[in-house]
C-alpha cells in the first residue's frame, strides 16, 4: 500500500503543480474566467488538485473547437479513423496504470476493480474502432421503378456529459463511438472526478488524434454542463448520470432540437427463486452490489428472494457483507473503498436512517467506518417491503434491501413496481420460468443464473426512468449517425 500511494503522488504529482486544465483544440488551457474549485480525495477529504471551473465562454470555445475539426474528421476515411482509434487503445493499455491509480485516488474506487476498468477502456476504443470503417455503409433497396441508397454520416459535433462512477471507462464508452463514427467531442466530465479525462484526451492526441476531435470542459452542471446542453452548435448529448438531471437536460437541449441518449439511474432487483443454485446466487447478487463500492448504474440493489428460503440467502449475504475488506482503494486486498464525496456519503447514511425509521432491519453494516474519509460498512436491510424509501430509492454506495416474495407472480409485481427499468438478475433453475418472468421483467438489460457480463455488440440501456436510447454494437451508431436515404427513379 505505501509503494502505491507513493506511486499515485507520482503520477499526480502534474495535476497538483498545474491543476486539471481544460483541453480545447489541443491545448492544455484554463478558464477564462480564472476561475477554479478543488477536487477532493475521498480517502481523506485532502485537495488533490485545483480545477479549471468552466463557464459558457469555455463551452463556446470548445464547440468552435469541434466544430472547425468536424470536417476534417468526418470526412477522414474509416480505415484511418480505425487505425488511429487502434493506437488510442494501445496508448490506454500503456498508461493503464497510471489511469487506474489516478481513478482510485480520485473517486476512491478499489485498484482491483480500476485496473480492470482502464483495460476496459481500451476494449471499447478497440472495439468501436473496428466499426468505423462500415459504420457509413448502409443498404440499396430497388423497385421496377426506382432504386433507394440508404447511408449513414455523422451527425456532428456532440456533447458527452459522465458521471463520477467509474468516469473513465464510462466515458470512452461514449468517446470510442461518437469518434468512430466521424463526430467530434466536447466532454463534460462530473466535476467530482475530473482528472482522468484530462489523462483520456492526452492519450488520445499523443496517439494521433488531431487536435480539436475532442475537447474537455470541466465545470459544474448548471454552468458548463447546461450550456453544452443549450449549443446550438451541438447536434447531440450523450448523458449518463442521474435521472433527475436527464429530464433537465431534455429540457434545456428542447430549444435547439437536440437529439439525446440517456443511460440513468436504476434499482435493479436480483430475484432468487427457490430451485436456483444459492451458492452462486449469494455469490453474484454480493459481487453485483458490493464491487465499484455500489456506485454502479446496474448494481443488484434489491434481493428478492423465495420466502421459503429468504432467511437462508439473507443469512448468507450478511455474512459475507460483514468479511468484506473495506479500506484504501489502493489497498490489492480491498474490495470497498471510500464513497465518492462526502456529499454522497451524507445521502447513503441518510438511508441507515431512514431504514431504521421504517422498520427495516440492519442485517449487517448500516454504520460509517473509520474516522477520516467517506468510508461506510457493506450493509444489508432485511425485512422490508417494496414501499420503503430503502426499496424505491436508488441510494448509489453497499446497501443491499432483501425482500421476500411468494411466487412467480408476487416475486414480478415488486421486480417492476420502481420507476427505474435498467437490469435485472433472475435466478433459477426452471428454463420455462425463466422465459416467463424475463418476458414480463421491465428491464433493458436482463442476466439470467448471472452476474452483469457484457458483450460489447449487445445493447445497453434501460427503459422507464432509467434511460433513452441504447449503446453497444451498432446501437452506438445510430446516435451518433444520421440515416439518410436517396432515391434514384429508374
Ligand atoms: P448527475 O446527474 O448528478 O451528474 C452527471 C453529470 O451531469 C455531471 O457531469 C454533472 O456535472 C452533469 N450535470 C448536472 N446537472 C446538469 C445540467 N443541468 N445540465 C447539464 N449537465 C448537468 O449524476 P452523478 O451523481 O454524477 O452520477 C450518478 C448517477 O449516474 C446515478 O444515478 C447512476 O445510476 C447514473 N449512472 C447510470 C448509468 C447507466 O448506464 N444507466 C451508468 C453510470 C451511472
Amino acid at each position: 500500500l505505501t509503494d502505491n500511494i507513493a506511486k499515485a503522488q507520482g503520477y499526480m504529482a502534474r495535476f497538483r503543480q498545474h491543476g486539471v486544465m481544460h483541453h480545447i483544440g489541443g491545448a492544455s488551457v484554463p478558464a477564462i474566467s480564472g476561475r477554479t474549485f478543488d477536487t477532493v480525495s475521498p480517502v481523506d477529504l485532502s485537495v488533490l488538485a485545483p480545477v479549471a471551473r468552466g463557464s459558457e465562454q469555455d463551452i463556446d470555445a470548445a464547440v468552435a473547437a469541434a466544430k472547425a475539426a468536424f470536417a476534417g474528421w468526418s470526412r477522414t476515411p474509416g480505415a484511418e479513423r480505425r487505425r488511429i482509434l487502434i493506437k488510442v487503445a494501445e496508448a490506454i493499455e500503456a498508461r493503464a496504470e497510471e489511469i487506474a491509480f489516478t481513478e482510485c485516488m480520485d473517486t476512491g474506487q478499489a485498484l482491483r476493480f480500476m485496473s480492470k476498468a482502464a483495460i476496459r477502456g481500451a476494449a471499447n476504443f478497440r472495439f468501436f474502432a473496428d466499426q468505423a470503417p462500415t459504420a457509413e455503409d448502409g443498404a440499396v433497396t430497388r423497385t421496377p421503378t426506382q432504386m433507394n441508397t440508404t447511408s449513414r454520416r455523422p451527425i456532428g459535433p456532440v456533447g458527452v456529459i459522465t458521471p463520477w462512477n467509474t468516469p473513465f471507462m464510462l466515458s470512452t464508452w461514449k468517446i470510442a463511438p461518437a469518434l468512430a463514427a466521424g463526430c467530434t467531442v466536447v466532454h463534460k466530465p462530473a466535476e467530482f472526478s475530473p482528472m482522468t479525462a484530462k489523462l483520456l484526451v492526452e492519450i488520445a492526441e499523443e496517439a494521433g488524434l488531431p487536435k480539436g476531435v475532442l475537447n474537455v470542459v470541466n465545470g459544474f452542471g448548471e454552468d458548463a454542463g447546461k450550456r453544452l446542453t443549450e449549443h446550438p452548435d451541438i447536434k447531440a448529448i450523450a448523458f449518463v448520470g442521474e435521472s433527475r438531471t436527464g429530464s433537465m437536460i431534455m429540457a434545456q437541449g428542447a430549444k435547439t432540437l437536440k437529439r439525446v441518449h440517456f443511460e440513468l439511474g436504476g434499482k435493479n432487483p436480483v430475484i432468487v427463486f427457490d430451485d436456483a443454485d444459492l451458492d452462486r446466487a449469494v455469490d453474484a447478487a454480493t459481487f453485483m452490489i458490493y464491487s465499484l463500492n455500489g456506485e454502479r448504474c446496474t448494481s443488484s440493489s434489491r434481493l428478492l428472494v423465495q420466502s421459503s428460503v429468504y432467511d437462508q440467502v439473507c443469512a448468507r449475504v450478511a455474512e459475507v457483507a460483514r468479511n468484506i475488506k473495506v479500506g484504501h482503494p489502493l489497498d490489492p486486498e480491498t474490495v470497498v473503498g471510500p464513497l465518492i464525496h462526502p456529499e454522497h456519503e451524507a445521502k447513503v447514511l441518510s438511508y441507515f436512517e431512514k431504514a431504521r425509521n421504517e422498520g427495516a432491519t440492519i442485517a449487517a453494516g448500516g454504520e460509517k467506518r473509520g474516522e477520516s474519509g467517506c468510508y461506510v460498512a457493506p450493509t444489508l436491510f432485511t425485512g422490508a417491503t417494496n414501499d420503503m424509501a430503502i426499496a424505491q430509492e436508488e441510494i448509489f454506495g453497499p446497501v443491499l434491501t432483501a425482500i421476500p416474495f411468494d411466487d412467480e407472480e408476487d416475486a414480478l409485481r415488486i421486480a417492476n413496481d420502481v420507476e427505474y427499468g435498467l437490469a435485472a438478475y433472475l435466478w433459477t433453475n426452471d428454463l420455462n420460468r425463466a422465459m416467463r418472468m424475463t418476458d414480463q421483467l421491465e428491464a433493458g438489460m436482463m442476466w439470467v443464473n448471472s452476474e452483469n457480463i457484457r458483450h460489447l455488440p449487445t445493447p445497453f440501456g434501460g427503459v422507464k426512468a432509467s434511460g433513452i436510447g441504447r449503446d453497444g454494437g451498432d446501437w452506438s451508431f445510430d446516435f451518433y449517425m444520421e440515416t439518410v436515404n436517396v432515391c434514384f427513379p429508374r
